[in-house]
């Protein structure tokens, strides 16, 4: 059976027909990556050639039945402060703003899936006090010893400071490989970018959307194909990248980028203006 098919197969149950397994998609900017050269995201293609502001996002899914986070941001001011703004000294904590605004209490949220443990990812997480966090195990062990030149970003080994991955250790879900989280809402193993990256695909009334984490930071990343597609410039291997982009190319499934400004042309997804 091949990728596409297996794929199919596993969610052709009565959960995708199903209405009240159809979600919608909202994006929360939760931070900054300020002033980054464009092509540490695209392998250096175009090196020199641009800096962008790029937006940490997270992502709120809201069905009939379930509300579940998708990564978290960097977190607090405190935490993260190179990822806030030095205009608006009144932002102390982007994620609890953006669930705010949607009328979402921290504390309500009980489903949090982590694309990976890369600080720009997990530092909000110990804000969601009543929340289950799932991860892949291949990514908690890159967390734990990773190579050298991905500890600063897993706040690894660096004196004096707990890594929020920490922080949350007692409350993971240790995942191995794809699953399904909830009815509509499904975790699949791409690793490349980290060993353990992971996709969240996401069951809307109109298709399915991948929110593929770091392994497609920007648009231009993944032009749909195969052959055309560009890594992240920030990987741990290049063959596992490879192995993921194939999966992506047998999903019929629109791609939500990790990193990418225009995400914020709409609101929510499938795509809307209205709110
Ligand atoms: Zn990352």
């Amino acid at each position: 059976m091949d990728e596409r098919s297996k794929l199919a197969n596993d969610n052709t149950s009565e959960h995708t027909s199903d209405p009240a397994n159809a979600f919608t998609i909202h994006p929360l900017n939760c931070g900054t990556i300020r002033n980054h050269e464009r092509s540490g995201f695209l392998y250096r293609t175009d090196c020199g050639g641009g800096r962008i502001n790029a937006p940490c996002i997270a992502w709120l899914l809201r069905s009939q039945n379930h509300t579940l986070l998708v990564d978290t941001g960097p977190g607090t001011r405190r935490h993260a402060a190179r990822f806030y703004s030095d205009d608006d000294v009144n932002q102390e904590d982007l994620l609890r703003d953006e669930l705010a605004r949607l009328d979402i209490n921290p504390s309500d949220l009980t489903h949090v899936i982590l694309t990976h443990l890369h600080n720009d990812h997990v530092g909000g997480a110990p804000l969601l006090t009543n929340a289950r966090f799932y991860v892949q195990e291949a990514e908690l062990k890159e967390a734990v010893w990773p190579v050298p030149f991905q500890r600063p970003i897993y706040e690894t080994n660096q004196r004096g400071k707990i890594p929020s991955w920490v922080e949350i250790l007692d409350r993971m879900e240790v995942l191995e490989g794809d699953v399904e989280i909830v009815p509509g809402v499904r975790a699949l193993l791409l690793p490349g970018h980290t060993a353990g990256s992971q996709g969240v695909l996401v069951n809307t009334a109109e298709g399915e959307f991948l929110i593929a984490g770091d392994l497609v930071p920007l648009y231009e990343n993944w032009p749909g194909t195969e052959s055309q597609a560009i890594p992240n410039g920030n990987h741990t291997d290049l063959r596992a990248y490879a192995a993921s982009f194939k999966r992506l190319a047998a999903l019929n499934a629109t791609i939500l980028p990790a990193h990418e400004p225009r995400v914020f042309d709409f609101k929510q997804y499938p795509s809307c203006r209205c709110l």
